[in-house]
């Protein structure tokens, strides 16, 4: 039995047979052939299949997007004609006998330093094309890159680090839990683990994780240890785990249908947290008394192209008719920094997370934000809708989102489609900036929720992505409190309520503290609904502050 220890983001056990994963590279490995006209055959037919798929792309960014942003696609078609690429891959496999899929990564290669070594920048820029083409033929030659395939029995998912895109390959009811060597408390992967309600364990350090691939495991979340392999008694003492946490669980379930009261009176809104339709159920079985952040972009990370309003609404639609009446509060896209869908094409950058991200990107590319709150003001005509903007730091920021909402509400209004025209707009209280100027920003919107994963990545100069830092976050830290306790009395001046939706919501060592401080809305991941709401059961809200606040 081998002993391995790593860092609980989720307080359950499990046991299975571990499966270890490697992100998909859109690198071929070489191998010698034998039949290089079938190669040849092989690489025409992916050529054929990636034109099929450009040609429907440029389509539908087309009809959504307009023939500016379509154009790239055409380009990337064109690409695929060229005879001088044709031809480069085709010498190679018949010179060299190697496989298609290498023959196209070597072409690839080269023609794209051709175009970096180019003088003008616009040529520069064209070797990420050719390599874009270049990973799409290959992706197709792979083929059955689908991960969903590859399990038929539920499993722990052990792998180096996964990204979100990495994590949304998996089919959720075949996992049983996750073991990362990487991976950190508040970064995305971490929070769709937590949203599974699976025992995970990050930072774990092995010597060799891939070298336990297959082997059963016992996963204890509850004290951060794995033991591969293990011996009968400590399978027994799983067993008595399983048990214990088993009636835990039963003492909580007493308390679906309950109020999330405080000691002293405080009617506190507890939600959850989302990004999926798998969530939303969740959340209803977990009795949530609605949804406090439904994260949108990871419906277009699910995506090949961007989604067009029609899928977006009825998302959303979808969405809010599960919740049947009660509050949804779908934040507008935050994508960007570790959260990615290739079809944004967006640019490496040095500091991603400083970089071009969320309200960033919406404002600067209006059509897209558009299409969402288009879809977003229909969708709230059939529920109980709020929207939430993240990752603000000015007024201007806020007063441009208002005049696009105007923008499109006035243009659904004369398409005569029916809309609810009075959701409430609230923005995400994640950075420090926000925070500062809490009392301005309070006058312009309906609500806050407060984003402390961000808000403590950026007030700690701490990237919530990187695990080797994990030493130096404290999560708690008394200056994200001060930056709560000005945010929340800021909107309470204004008659207005605050939420938190970030992890720190979700500690119930500081549920009390945050109680305290006045916060008015609780969200956070449908697993530990019931724990927070015994919390909030057990503790005051003190002063009352904000007790006049009505959500
Ligand atoms: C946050 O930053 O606290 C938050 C809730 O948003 P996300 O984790 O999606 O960045
Ligand atoms: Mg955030």
């Amino acid at each position: 039995m081998v002993t391995l220890y790593g860092k609980s983001i989720f307080k359950d056990v499990c046991i299975g047979r571990i499966y270890y994963y490697s992100p998909k590279a859109t690198k071929a490995a070489p191998y010698r052939i034998d039949d290089p006209e079938r190669e040849i055959q092989l690489y025409r037919a992916a050529n054929e299949k990636a034109k099929t798929q450009l040609n429907e792309l440029y389509d539908k960014t087309l009809k959504d997007m307009g023939a500016q942003n379509a154009a790239i696609f055409d380009a990337h078609r064109i690409l695929l004609e060229d005879e001088e690429y044709r031809q480069a891959i085709e010498k190679t496999i018949e010179e060299k006998m190697v496989n298609a899929a290498y023959a196209i990564q070597l072409a690839g290669t080269r023609f794209a330093g051709i175009f970096r070594d180019m003088d003008s920048e616009y040529m520069k820029e064209r070797a990420a094309d050719v390599m874009d083409v270049t990973e799409r033929l290959i992706k197709i030659l792979l083929g059955g890159m689908d991960e969903k395939e590859r399990f038929n029995e539920p499993v722990i998912l052990a792998a180096n680090d996964l990204t979100p895109s990495d994590m949304m390959l998996f089919p959720k009811d075949k996992l049983l839990g996750f073991i990362l060597e990487q991976g950190s408390e508040n970064s995305h992967t971490a929070i769709l683990a937590k949203s599974m309600g699976v025992p995970a364990l990050i930072s774990v350090k092995a010597d060799s994780l891939v070298s336990c691939d297959n082997k059963y495991a016992i996963l204890d979340g509850v004290n951060g240890v794995v033991y591969i392999e293990p011996d009968e008694k400590t399978i027994s003492g799983f067993n008595i785990k399983l048990n214990e946490i088993k009636n835990k669980k039963k003492e909580l379930l007493a308390l679906k249908g309950q109020e999330s009261i405080t000691l002293d009176g405080k009617k506190i809104c507890l939600y959850a947290n989302a990004g999926s339709m798998d969530d939303i159920k969740n959340a209803v079985e977990n009795d949530a008394e609605g949804i406090g952040l439904f994260r949108s972009e990871f419906l277009y990370m699910e995506k090949d192209d961007f989604p067009t309003e029609q899928e977006l609404f009825e998302a959303y639609k979808q969405v809010l008719t599960t919740m049947g009446g009660k509050r949804v509060i779908i934040r507008t896209l935050d994508i960007g920094a570790d959260k990615k869908a290739p079809y944004f094409r967006l640019k490496d950058e040095e500091n991603p997370v400083l970089g071009y991200r969320a309200l960033r990107i919406c404002l600067d590319r209006p059509e897209i934000f558009k299409t969402q709150l288009r879809a977003l003001y229909r969708a709230g005509y059939y529920g109980n809708l709020s929207i939430l903007i993240p990752m603000v730091i000015s007024l201007e920021e806020i007063r441009k989102v208002k005049e696009i909402i105007k923008i499109v509400k006035n243009e659904l209004k004369q398409e005569n489609k029916p809309i609810n025209d009075s959701i409430e707009l609230g923005i995400m209280i994640e950075t420090p900036a926000a925070a500062l100027i809490s009392d301005r920003l309070a006058k312009e919107v309906d609500f806050f929720s407060i984003g402390t994963n961000d808000l403590s990545q950026y007030t700690l100069a701490i990237d919530r992505q990187n695990h080797e830092l994990l030493p130096f976050f404290d999560p708690r830290h008394e200056a994200i409190f001060k930056l709560i306790k000005m945010s929340v009395d800021a909107i309470h001046k204004e008659g207005k309520w605050a939420g938190i939706c970030g992890e720190l919501g979700a500690d119930t060592e500081v549920t009390s503290r945050l109680l305290e401080l006045g916060i008015d809305e609780f969200s956070v991941s449908p697993g530990v609904l019931l724990e927070v709401r015994k919390k909030i059961r057990e503790s005051y809200a003190g002063s009352l502050n904000g007790a006049d606040i009505t959500i």
